[in-house]
């Protein structure tokens, strides 16, 4: 793929904010960070789940989606394969029964979207969107949860906002909540939608964005947490 500095999505932009290199190193040096068994699950399900909505089924039909699905990469030894495809496999038995009692009239999933803003491109793939039972669109991005935590920061979330933006842009549809369903507790958080959100993403999009385009480097990220922190060569925590 053909690198676009005027294209901005969640993951490129977030990639900046947690550290200028870790951007570099993705998307201008076209360096990957090498899969995790977390991240590699965590796509897998993702895959499983949007094949669902687009033609649902019973639980068969989602686990024999989930099984053409799967990527191996990632994981050391087949041991630990198997331990996680069984995991994986147990939040989607969960999750499709907490489908089947909770119903969702579902419009959209894994569905891309595009809208121009200023010199900008925006881009986005949404999980999934729902039609809320006054008419409204709900936008949900599954979460896997491997992370023990309750504090998800819906309202405060820039990846929602910019697919909120994205559903009223390029969708047409008035987006009357966001949210993240963590499939690991088939727990929602979801807040309200509102349009100064939206303002205040523009703007913060136009500023990182600016950023980016000059490959503004004065500071780093947070080394012993990074994905990279073995292949950065700025890395200060290579061990
Ligand atoms: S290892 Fe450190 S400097 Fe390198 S990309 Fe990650 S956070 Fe940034």
């Amino acid at each position: 793929m053909i690198f676009d500095p005027l294209e901005l999505n969640y993951s490129k932009v977030r990639a900046y904010l947690d550290c200028p290199f870790l951007y570099r190193f993705i998307y201008v040096e076209r360096r990957f960070a090498p899969p995790t068994p977390h991240s590699s699950l965590g796509l897998s399900v993702h895959r499983a789940l949007a094949r669902f909505h687009a033609k649902p089924g019973d639980l068969g039909d989602l686990l024999a989606y989930y099984e053409d699905s799967w990527l191996h990469q990632g994981y050391s030894k087949p041991q630990e394969t198997m331990e996680f495809y069984k995991r994986g496999a147990l939040v989607l038995e969960k999750w499709w029964a907490h489908f089947q009692a909770n119903p969702a009239q579902v419009l959209y999933s894994e569905r891309s979207f595009e809208f121009p803003f200023e010199k900008w491109k925006i881009k986005g793939t949404i999980d999934r969107v729902d039609r809320l039972p006054g008419g409204d669109a709900e936008l949900l991005d599954y979460k896997m949860g491997f992370e023990d935590r309750n504090d998800w920061d819906v309202a405060g979330s820039l990846q929602l906002s910019i697919y909120a933006l994205g559903v009223e842009r390029d969708f047409g549809l008035k987006v009357g909540s966001v949210g993240y369903f963590v499939l690991t507790s088939l727990k929602k958080y979801s807040a309200p939608w509102s349009p100064a959100s939206g303002e205040a993403t523009l703007a913060l999009l136009r500023e990182t964005g600016e950023k980016m385009l000059m490959l503004d480097m004065s500071r780093k990220g947070d080394c012993p947490r990074c994905p990279v922190r073995r292949l950065c060569p700025e890395s200060t925590a290579r061990d």
